[in-house]
């Protein structure tokens, strides 16, 4: 797909036909499974600035917590047993000592038997070699957006393509590497999501989270407005045809949108990941990234992911009758 042909199914190709073709894309690349990502953000301390982001450096509000070794083991047993596929240790950009999360990733892997997907910014090669030594799998780490002026604008001190090399070193390393990037944040040009679309597909990502800006009260985009649901969801689906092979999660940005529809609409545009949070609910408000964040728990999943007419592994939870099989 060129530059042009991807331009014209985002903003030209009615929305039903470009619905239709995403998901039949999905269902001939990767059946009709939703993968359940466990998610636990584990930390908000961070050295960043990002302009959009309620965790970054200069926002005072924010009480800062970092979870201790036996409360993410915890939260990691409750999602595993929630049936999550996945644990996603998430947290701001800090700059810890790496042993530490290490001996954290290696205490999950042995506590669950799943998967370990890090999200924890840009590091130092060898810290990303010492966690995939630990039995770390894969990593999420979006470029944020492919116009490299608009990146070193809402990254101050940072550029495109530094975040590129990180991605770079990570699948080196043979990290399955997780991208994405903001739909709406100011300062885009609509157009520049084809190079968005282009750049995921190019850098042979196996993950893209695609997902709506949405302002925080404490950062300097406050009173910007929020990405489009109906955008968001045509990116989606354009990503699903460049890059059939892709895990997409309906992003819990969208869910924060739209509580009741968000996720169901995110699957139903070639979406096949939905990622629930584990956060001990105590800390969850102090990991605000935007406002009004959705929790998005197993129940929301299951809904979510009946209503798009998918399939899941997930167990009955004890208080509910089993569903009859047809
Ligand atoms: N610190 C790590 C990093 O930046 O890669 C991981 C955590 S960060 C909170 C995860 C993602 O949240 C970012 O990649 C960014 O796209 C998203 N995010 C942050 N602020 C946001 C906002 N205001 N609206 C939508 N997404 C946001
Ligand atoms: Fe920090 Fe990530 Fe937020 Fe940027 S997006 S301020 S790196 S937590």
């Amino acid at each position: 797909m060129t530059r042009a042909e991807v331009t014209e199914l985002l903003f030209r190709m009615p929305w039903q036909e470009l619905k239709d073709a995403a998901r039949q894309a999905r269902c001939e690349n990767l059946g009709h499974h939703v993968f359940v990502r466990g998610l636990i953000e584990f930390s908000n301390v961070c050295r960043r600035n990002c302009l959009y982001c309620g965790l970054r450096r200069e926002n005072h509000t924010v009480r800062r917590y970092c979870l201790k070794k036996k409360d993410i083991l915890a939260a990691a047993r409750t999602a595993a047993a929630a049936g999550a596929d996945t644990i996603v240790l998430q947290s701001g950009e800090a700059g810890r000592n790496p042993e530490w999360l290490a001996e954290i990733v290696a205490a999950v892997k042995a506590a669950t038997a799943l998967p370990i997907t890090l999200s924890v910014g840009e590091q130092p090669r060898s810290w990303y070699a010492l966690w995939k030594e630990a039995g770390a799998n894969r990593f999420l780490i979006r470029h944020e957006t492919a116009d490299a002026r608009l990146y070193a604008a809402l990254h101050p001190g940072y550029t495109l393509q530094q975040r590129r090399q990180a991605q770079e070193s990570l699948a080196d390393l043979g990290y399955e590497l997780g991208t994405g990037f903001l739909v709406g944040v100011p300062g885009q040009k609509p157009e520049s999501l084809a190079d968005d679309i282009l750049l995921t597909r190019d850098m042979k990502a196996a993950m893209c989270g695609v997902g709506p800006f949405i302002p925080q009260s404490a950062t300097p985009l406050a009173h910007a407005p929020h990405g489009s649901i109906p955008l968001t969801l045509r990116v989606m689906a354009v990503l699903r045809l460049a890059a059939p092979w892709l895990n997409m999660p309906a992003t819990t940005a969208l869910a924060s949108l739209d509580p009741t529809r968000g996720q169901q609409d995110g699957l139903e545009a070639g979406g096949n990941v939905l990622m629930p949070s584990f956060t001990p609910r105590l800390r969850q408000a102090a990991y605000r990234i935007y406002d009004g964040k959705a929790r998005v728990d197993m129940d929301a999943v299951r809904c979510a992911i009946e209503n798009a007419r998918l399939t899941h592994t997930l167990p009955v939870p004890a208080d509910m009758p089993p569903k009859e099989i047809q």
